[in-house]
């Protein structure tokens, strides 16, 4: 039997969590006293006086619709960064506890470590980039709490195997987060619906990419009410403004302009898949299940910077291990990816 409590950090079991009046009244009518809010108003043309709801449950109603998950099984934070961060805070010991990530991956997961004075140990992914199973194996001890996986992967695009995440779940004592920042774009099915079967997982998704959100800051994390009443426990009261909460309340009456905007980028991806590879001096265009392509060739820093001068911003990952001459590209739309192909021509050549 998994128990996440029995991985808290022994400072936290006696924590007693901020506790605010509205916890003792639910009703949303009344005469409200407890939280030396401005009665009056507020100096925008809205009023955004009164506190939000610090567990979001009108918004979690909503993605457990959409998602097909009890709304139990939702944790909501500052972006998907605030998730990873809690969690370390939760579960790693600075300085005794260790994270096992699968390099190359997404920044976060190592810069927030750093941050929390948590070791690293890093499984290099393989040549082809998928799970390590031996090395994972070998990285692994008995003060390993958190283990990172990113499918599709970022920078390299790739889902990683289905069938290597489920074994690593089954034989990891900690908790394996699944980061599926890139979901929507690929038809691998989602690890949201293995939260019974797995109690040690945790699923990570975000309102960034897809949906369109970025600026919004908004990350999911789905996982079994144990792990998330821990999050809870530890989190800002107050952790999504009520204007994000209602914004996204009302924008997900519209999931149908997701869809198109996600058929749009794979149909964008496409399209720009194929004239990247007509570019001879391109080396490697890697499969990707996501929105972006990690692409090779010589001298890609030059190349990098070159683009630059040209107004065309893309992602240098040239100096990461396993990522040598590489560059990440961000499917645009049609007009944007039309530049990016001239300005590789006249670069390139
Ligand atoms: C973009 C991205 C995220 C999203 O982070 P937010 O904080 O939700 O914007 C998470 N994980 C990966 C792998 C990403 O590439």
């Amino acid at each position: 039997m998994f128990d996440p409590n029995v991985l808290l950090r022994a400072h936290l079991q006696k924590l007693v969590p901020y506790s605010s009046a509205r916890d003792d009244y639910k009703g949303s009518k009344g005469v409200f006293l407890d939280a030396n809010e401005n009665p009056i108003g507020s100096i925008t043309k809205e009023n955004w006086n009164r506190y939000p709801d610090p567990y979001q449950y009108d918004l979690k109603a909503k993605i457990a619709q959409i998602k097909g998950v009890k709304a139990e099984n939702i944790f909501l934070g500052n972006g998907s960064d605030e998730p990873i961060d809690l969690l370390l805070r939760a579960f790693c010991e600075p300085i005794k506890d260790n994270i096992i990530i699968n390099p190359p991956t997404y920044g976060m997961y190592k810069v927030s470590a750093d941050i929390n004075n948590v070791e690293v140990r890093e499984a290099l992914l393989t040549a082809y980039y998928d799970l390590d199973l031996a090395s994972i194996e070998a990285k692994i001890d008995g003060n390993s709490k958190l283990l990172f996986i990113c499918s599709p992967n970022n920078p390299t695009g790739n889902d990683v195997s289905l069938v290597k995440i489920e074994e690593v779940i089954k034989s990891f004592k900690g908790i394996v987060i699944v980061d599926e920042a890139y979901v929507d774009f690929t038809s691998r099915e989602s690890f949201v619906h293995k939260l019974d079967q797995y109690p040690n997982l945790l699923v990570l998704q975000t309102f960034s990419k897809a949906w369109g959100l970025a600026s919004l800051r908004l990350g999911m994390a789905f996982a079994s009410k144990e792990i998330l009443a821990i999050l809870n426990r530890i989190k800002a009261p107050y952790n999504l403004s009520g204007l994000i909460q209602r914004t996204v309340i009302e924008a997900l009456d519209n999931v149908q302009a997701k869809d198109q905007m996600v058929a749009q980028i794979l149909a964008n991806r496409e399209i720009l898949g194929k004239a990247l590879a007509e570019n001879l001096k391109i080396k490697t265009i890697c499969p990707t299940d996501a929105n972006f392509f990690l692409v090779k060739m010589d001298n890609a820093s030059a190349v990098y910077q070159a683009l630059i001068a040209k107004k065309i911003i893309t992602r240098d990952r040239s100096k990461v291990a396993l990522c040598e001459g590489g560059i990440r590209i961000t499917v645009g739309t049609e007009k944007e990816n039309e530049m990016l192909i001239e300005a590789l021509k006249t670069v390139l050549n």
